[in-house]
This record gives C-alpha cells, structure tokens and sequence, in this order.
C-alpha cells in the first residue's frame, strides 16, 4: 500500500468527533477506525501494539542498532472536526493542478476556487485530493496517520537506514480538546515526540499561547430611579467602565504574531449584578502574568470609587506556552529542522494563536512540538491535500528517526 492509498482508505471511516458526549472516545467510529488501525499495524509487523478501552493506539518499531538512542514518538489524531460532516467521504485527485476553479459539487455549485484560496496557487503542478463538496475531507488528521505508517512501512522495508526505538501513537478527541486527556505519557514511554497536525508544507511549530479565561462579578445596588441620586450603582454601567480600563489595542481583532490579548466573550446582566467574561492569552510567560495582574488592578480601582467587594474577577489558567518544556531541549527542533532540509522542505517556524494537544503532552512530561501535516482549509468542505506534500511530511518522518540516530 502507498501512503496515499494509505489516506484514501483511512477516510472512508466517519470519525466525527463529539463534544457533548461525555465519553472516550467521543463517537464509536473512532474505535471502528482505531481497531482497523491496529489490524494495519500488525500486518506491517510492528511490535507492543496496544489499544485501550478509550480508543488510545500505540506501536513499536523496534530500533536497528545496538546504540543507546533515544526512544521518540509522532502522534496523530484519529477523529475528525464536529463543525462537519466526515460521513462518506468521496475524495477526488485533481491531477496536474494548473490554477483553474475546482468545481466540488455541479449540483449545489460549490467550487474550490484561487480566488478565494489563493493557497491553491502555491501547488501548481501538484495532484490535489479534494472533496464531493458535502463533507469535510480529513486530511485533518488523517493525512498525519498515513505519513506515520508510511514511514514506519518505509523504514521495515529499509533496514539500511539506521534508527532507534520508534513509537507511534494515534488518539481520540483531539478535536473537541481532548486528545491529550488520557494519553499515558508513561505507557508511551518516549524521551520526545511530533505531533503530525500542522498545515503548509514546512510548519513547525513548538509555541503556543499562555491561556487563562476571566470571570468578573460587578454588584450593583438598584434604587428607584426617580430617587436614585447618590445612592445607586448601576453594575451595568461600572461593568462598562471596567472593560473600558483595558487597553482597546489589545484584542484579538487588534493583534497578530506575538501579541497577546484580552477578548471579551461574554458580558451579562441588569442593575443589579453584572457577569463579564474574558479570555486572555500572551505567548510571553511575563507579560501574561501581567495581563492577569492588570484585570485586579482594574477591579481595585473601580472597588475605590465604588465600594469594596463591587467587582471582583476570578481568573483561572488553561493552559501554558509549550516552549518552556522544549527550550531546555532545543534538539528535538534541530533535528526536525535539519529533517526537513533534508527532506527538501523548507522549515516554517510559526508561533501558534492558540493551543495544541502538543501544548498539553509537553505538560504532561512529554515534550511535542508540531509538524506539517500537509492538508489545507480544515474543518470544511474546502479542505484539501496536495499528494506530494503528504509524500514529503512522510520523508521528514523517515529523516527524523534517522538524524535523531545518527546524533547519538
Ligand atoms: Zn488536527
């Protein structure tokens, strides 16, 4: 099997994820997909193939040396976006893409158009796996699947391309935010490892922002408005005058690369009582702190005019900036990047605005930066996947189980 053919088959599985489910995984198709896997894996020969009851998939490839290497991992997820449907997938190959209009659907008129995604210009020449224009495709992550079996197929068949111990590992939920919840760092047993989930061909990307979400209680105390002079406190107006005291440049609508910021998501209330929510996110350590400290600093003002205890905020941390656990081993970057030269791609740094379930291993002692994975346009009809960037994330596999080797 090709990797493609490798793609193809994987997803013809509806892997739809679920967030009000409540279990793991989500949705049963991810244990169809995830017992079909692991039949995948035994045929290849792999070893300690493992699936636990929450749909988790783990392998070994067994190292070709006697060397003391290091034992790493890659990672893909297995379900697809609940924002639409991953139910028969009809992929098409668009051979030989020249720049025109990709018609998707004839009937409903939905064409995947340069216009529009002007990515598309970027892989001219290229053959383009697209969708009917009725689903998602899951390239997202399903092309990171292929790319890691593949290179595990890849490096049985090439026994002259030394490696230590390799471990893969496939999980549930990543697109509800729960891939990395029950991942058994230990049981995975490995010293790093990639997650496979980026975009363009060259991403790599080990930041993240520091997240934390902000509660803020305005209490108010509501008079006869006739006869209120002096005596109320409209907690909708001091609500107001807080979100007022924030710098207006620092919003999500405001900022771009390494600018944090704080984003108003929610504001409820009467007279009375007030709820105003945010969340806040900075890629710097320190300046995230900051930012915390600066929505107290608001409340302390506002509680001098008003009154102790006339707002509150609560502030609560999600997650952390994954660069503090890979800076002390800036290696596991080294090599990815000198993989990718090698596999002729040219390295992206990127900082992501968000999180990752890299993010969250990384905390869990596994450090995880992230990698192409190739597809574009996730999550929606447009999604789309060029068969040589799939092909090229799966020799930056290879060359990273064998640089890793041959630095040790
Ligand atoms: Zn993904």
């Amino acid at each position: 099997m090709t990797v493609i053919e490798r793609f193809l088959k994987y997803v013809s599985f509806d892997t739809q994820s679920d967030e009000n489910a409540g279990v793991t995984p989500s949705t049963p198709g991810q244990m169809v997909f995830a017992k079909y896997l692991q039949s995948e894996l035994e045929a290849l020969g792999l070893e300690e193939i493992s699936l636990d009851e929450n749909g988790y998939l783990f392998a070994t490839l067994p190292a070709n040396v006697d060397r003391d290497i290091p034992t790493i991992g890659f990672i893909a997820h297995m379900d697809t976006s609940p924002d639409m449907s991953g139910a028969d997938v009809r992929p098409r190959i668009v051979a030989d893409y020249q720049g025109q209009d990709i018609p998707l659907c004839e009937e409903e008129g939905i064409v995947l158009s340069p216009g529009q995604f002007p990515e598309l210009l970027d892989h001219i020449g290229e053959d383009l796996i697209v969708t009917d224009g009725r689903t998602l495709l899951g390239a997202d992550d399903k092309a990171g699947i292929a790319e890691i079996v593949g290179a595990m197929a890849y490096l049985k068949e090439h026994p002259e391309i030394k490696h230590g111990k390799i471990r893969i590992g496939f999980n549930p939920d990543e697109e509800i935010g729960l891939g990395a919840h029950k991942f058994d760092v230990e049981k995975f047993g490995c010293k790093w490892a990639y997650t496979m989930d980026g975009g363009e061909v060259g991403e790599l990307e080990f930041e993240n922002f520091n997240a934390a979400s902000a509660k803020v209680q305005v209490k108010g105390l509501n008079v006869h408005p006739g006869y209120a002079k002096g005596k109320m406190v409209n907690s909708l107006l001091v609500a107001n005058e807080f979100v007022s005291l924030l710098p207006d440049a620092e919003t999500p609508a405001t900022t771009e690369g390494y600018e944090g910021f704080f984003h108003l998501i929610g504001m409820e209330g009467e007279v009375e009582h007030t709820t105003v929510s945010y969340i806040i996110r900075d890629h710097d350590r320190v300046k995230f702190e900051a930012r915390k400290a600066l929505m107290k600093v608001c409340a302390d003002k506002l509680n001098e005019k008003y009154g102790a205890g006339t707002v509150t905020v609560e502030v609560k941390d999600q997650y952390y900036n994954m660069r503090q656990q890979v800076e002390p081993l800036m290696h596991i970057i080294d090599i990815a990047f000198a993989a990718m030269q090698e596999a002729g791609v040219e390295p992206k740094v990127k900082a992501i605005r968000g999180g990752t379930d890299g993010a969250q291993l990384s905390f869990k002692g596994l450090p995880c930066p992230n990698l192409f994975a190739g597809g574009l346009n996730f999550h929606g009809r447009y999604e789309f996947v060029p068969i040589q960037s799939i092909e090229k994330a799966m020799k930056v596999v290879v060359k990273i189980a064998e640089l890793t080797a041959r630095r040790y």
